[in-house]
């Protein structure tokens, strides 16, 4: 039988934004890298556009140009300033990418196009093979290699497998590696919505006591919103008719963009923050969400992914260059270690807005009043904040060398 098995440098488990992103990043290193996906994307269309939408900042924008992603990625929409402002109380915060010297803080993107893009480009290297549909039988974690089979047939050994299959991930399980996980029974409600007046590519998020409403600025004047709400709350806004749903919007979104006038279908997702209890094991990587979720009131999930995939990705570039085995824990404990301070810093981040802006107790509207007046009227520190919330900052290649 393992005679039958084909031999790869990498195989990765998930085809996703994430995913394909490890297998992109790695397109001109000389390494075999099979990719295994359970089945092509599925595209969810709100007013003719991918309910799923992510907010790529412009250090992950410079990190997709570097891969040859970026050139085929169309209608984005750039976002040249955000704007936040709480429920409660006058006044808020502005972050203009001009601050920062930049022209926008980042793009917002198709997850259907990127990922298309990213398959695109997967094709046309000899040395990326994308397996789809297909799932694995089994796997196998020996001293020196993984053994893998898949439904189909195919059989492979590889020194490295890494699980980029979502925050459900299979592979995680097959290793017996634990989670962290924290329900905030919440839903993050999505849709496509077209408001009255011209967005100028600004991003609102509104903070709300139930949970924050973004409207993110798309091509076309169109608008992609995030409404972050309690289970029952979500609910209850999923079973309104789009009239009613739009009634409840305006009034929840004010009128900084006139009326909200057309709202696309709507879909619902579950918020889950999650941390896989290992990153790494003997011969396993974990990337993305299969590695950690976080709440999407910043919009940093896949940004996080995206950082974890080129890390990983020079790790095992670099370890070959130097003769190493990348499977190894040496190799791989230096992707966890490069990698934890910025998961760790944006799950406690994410975690304490989510507890600062839905309680509130004597004191605290006033508190978030100032802290956002603070940091407004900051300077450099509201400039670090920004760069390094836009990725600039980060000890994470922006190109595989
Ligand atoms: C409401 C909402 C809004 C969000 N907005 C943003 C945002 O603005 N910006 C941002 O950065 N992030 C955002 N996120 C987070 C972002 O969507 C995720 O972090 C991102 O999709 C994770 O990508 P991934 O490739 O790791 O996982 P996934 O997108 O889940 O991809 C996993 C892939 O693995 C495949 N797969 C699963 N199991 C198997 C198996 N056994 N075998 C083979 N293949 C398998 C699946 O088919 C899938 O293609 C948001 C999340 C939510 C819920």
């Amino acid at each position: 039988m393992s005679r039958s098995l084909e031999q790869v440098d990498l195989i990765i488990v998930g085809g996703g934004m994430v995913g394909m992103a490890a297998a992109c990043a790695l397109k001109d290193s000389g390494l075999h890298v099979v990719v295994v996906e359970r089945s092509e994307p599925v595209v969810r269309k709100s007013l003719g556009r991918d309910c799923r939408v992510s907010a790529i900042v412009m250090g992950n924008v410079q990190i997709l140009q570097g891969m040859g992603v970026w050139e085929y990625i169309k209608d984005v929409g750039p976002m040249h300033a955000m704007r936040i402002w709480d429920d409660q109380r006058p006044g808020g915060i502005r972050f203009d990418a001009g601050e920062i010297g930049e022209n926008a803080l980042g793009y917002l993107v198709e997850n259907s196009k990127l990922q298309a893009a990213m398959i695109k480009v997967a094709h046309l290297s000899d040395s990326i093979n994308i397996c789809c549909p297909a799932v694995i039988d089994s796997v196998q974690w020996h001293s020196d290699c993984v053994e893998v089979h898949l439904d189909d047939g195919r059989g492979f050994r590889t020194p490295l497998i890494v699980g980029a299959d979502g925050a459900h991930s299979w592979l995680r399980q097959q290793a017996d590696v634990g989670i962290y996980s924290h329900d905030y029974g919440q839903k993050g409600i999505v849709a496509t919505v077209r408001p009255q007046m011209p967005h100028h590519g600004v991003a609102f998020q509104r903070f709300l006591a139930t949970g924050p409403l973004a409207m993110l600025p798309m091509s076309d004047g169109l608008c992609s919103i995030v409404w972050s709400a309690a289970d029952e709350e979500a609910d209850r806004l999923m079973k309104l008719d789009d009239l009613a749903f739009l009634e409840y919007l305006n009034l929840t979104f004010g009128p900084v963009l006139g009326r909200i006038e057309e709202v696309g279908k709507r879909a619902a997702f579950p918020l889950v923050a999650r941390l896989a209890r290992h990153l790494v094991r003997h011969r396993l990587a974990l990337i993305g969400d299969a590695a950690h979720t976080i709440h999407p009131l910043a919009g940093l999930g896949v940004n996080l992914g995206l950082r974890d995939a080129m890390v990983l990705a020079q790790e095992i570039v670099d370890a070959k260059r130097f003769k190493e085995d990348w499977g190894e824990l040496d190799v791989l404990n230096r992707y966890m270690q490069q990698r934890l301070p910025d998961i760790l810093t944006l799950l406690a981040s994410m975690e304490g807005f989510h507890q600062l802006f839905t309680h509130n107790w004597p004191g605290l509207p006033e508190l978030r009043g100032l802290g956002m007046r603070v940091i407004g009227n900051s300077g450099p520190i509201k400039q670090i904040l920004m760069r390094n919330t836009a990725g600039l900052n980060l000890p994470v290649p922006k190109k595989i060398s």
